[in-house]
């Protein structure tokens, strides 16, 4: 049953909360320990740190951190006595990685399509407790995540806030919003008497009072934000990846109500109509963005909303729509138009000076493949410098969480990766982050995964 009573819903979450703290008790119990001994300062001492608000490589620099943030940076090899100091002294460093638009709960196989009539709600919160892990390690300290399942996003969440496991900040849309037939509806392709007729409650909404009552129960889940679908998409079992499928009515009531909560709301939109009615509703970012066309990048300007392109979804949907039989055939047709075509677009957009913020939509590619987006958007035309920049400050901007994350200056939460060498020359470093440090604590070191409690 796709969509269970109320009661059936409590039921899930029992079985979530015991299955990731029957797998993780032991975790949890390091953390604990790691807590009583671990020195009060510790200093990284980097061969070279981003300067991530004005775009610089700077020399050997040291950042002390103190009770999980940043206490002080200074030039050189300068760690204060008594501070646990590591030596970074052949890397760069700079901020956590954030990615802007992940997936943590699922991920792309051949059988996804039927796993979803097998597995319950339980079986995508433990199998997203491996990819929230193998993300933290490929350097990505803070994730946005653009929708799930059943909202079990929110437990994964918890469980990194509490400590229980090891993976990256999480903020979280829970499920995704659109309209009957649409990309968001989770029924789509389904045989009619297994589909119902989805409603608000499953982020389905066919009018403005629909559009709030979704908004008002997300609210009442724990989501951080609000993602919406006004186009198409690739994935689902539908005819169109880019047709106009919410109306500006409909997109303006989720944002005003969105706005009411303090919920950020992101648009997934491949259509140029799709996007125009995004940006003129007042959504803050426009995901993917395929088919953006010049009016829609001025309004973009004009209204100050981001662009989280994703170019790693698109070319590696275009690159699996040829492997016979990998995708259901609606959905092979539209990978194949849509996938090549993000590149150049977001190539355009960075030349038409719309805000640009990194994001992958991990989960349409393996986890952890994250930072290949580097290179794609190099190949796009966009500075290296520009591409760590859109991964830290940018995204951080777009969180509206840039106080706290996004640079490496004193008072900031302590998220440092590091890569071995200068990735200004070599944008491909990215997929080699060597050392991951989130809120003060180490999660890998010398390139080798460290149990934080050890
Ligand atoms: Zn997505």
């Amino acid at each position: 049953m796709r969509y269970p009573p109320i009661d059936c819903r409590h039921t899930f979450a029992v079985a979530l909360a015991a299955a990731i703290a029957g797998i993780l008790a032991a975790n949890a119990a390091n953390a604990a320990n790691a807590d009583a001994s671990a020195p009060a300062v510790t200093a990284l001492e980097c061969g070279h740190l981003i300067d991530t608000a004005n775009g610089k490589m700077l020399g050997a620099t040291t950042i002390v951190i103190e009770g999980g943030r940043i206490k002080e940076v200074v030039n050189g090899a300068q760690a204060p006595a008594g501070a646990k100091t590591i030596d970074l002294g052949t890397q760069t460093c700079m901020p956590g990685l954030i990615d802007a638009h992940t997936h943590l709960t699922d991920q792309t196989s051949r059988t996804g399509y039927v796993d979803k009539f097998h597995w319950n709600v339980a079986d995508y919160a433990v199998r997203s407790t491996v990819y929230a892990r193998r993300t933290l390690l490929a350097g990505f300290t803070t994730v946005r995540n653009l929708g799930d399942m059943d909202n079990e996003s929110i437990a994964l969440r918890n469980a990194i806030n509490a400590g229980i496991l090891a993976g990256p900040r999480i903020y979280t849309a829970g499920k995704a919003m659109g309209t009957t037939g649409g990309h968001a509806d989770p029924t789509n392709g389904y045989r009619e008497d297994l589909a119902g007729d989805p409603g608000p409650a499953d982020g389905i909404i066919n009018s403005a009072d629909d559009a709030a009552k979704a908004v008002r129960l997300h609210y009442k889940a724990g989501v951080d934000l609000i993602k919406i679908m006004p186009s198409g998409g690739v994935l689902d079992e539908s005819s169109s990846g880019d047709n106009a499928q919410m109306t500006l009515e409909e997109i303006k009531a989720v944002v005003a109500t969105a706005h009411d909560y303090g919920f950020t709301v992101a648009a997934h939109a491949h259509g140029a109509e799709a996007i125009r009615r995004a940006v003129i509703g007042g959504v803050d970012s426009i995901e993917h963005g395929t088919y953006m066309d010049a009016e829609d990048m001025k309004l973009m300007v004009e209204h100050g909303t981001w662009y989280v392109p994703t170019i790693i979804a698109g070319d590696f949907v275009a690159r699996q729509s040829k492997v016979p039989g990998y995708y259901p055939p609606q959905v092979a047709a539209k990978a194949a138009a849509i996938g090549p075509l993000i590149q150049a677009t977001a190539g355009r957009a960075y030349k038409a000076h719309v805000k640009i913020a990194f994001g992958t939509d991990a989960a349409v590619y393996p986890h952890g493949q994250n930072a290949h987006e580097f290179e794609l958007m190099v190949g796009a035309g966009m500075p290296p410098m520009f591409t760590i920049q859109a991964a830290t400050i940018n995204a951080a901007q777009l969180l509206k969480h840039d106080k706290e994350l996004g640079t490496v200056a004193a008072g900031k939460i302590a998220d440092v990766v590091a890569v071995p060498g200068n990735p200004i020359d070599d944008i491909s470093l990215m997929k080699q982050v060597s050392f991951v440090m989130k809120d003060g604590v180490v999660y890998k070191l010398n390139s080798t995964a460290v149990d934080p409690g050890s």
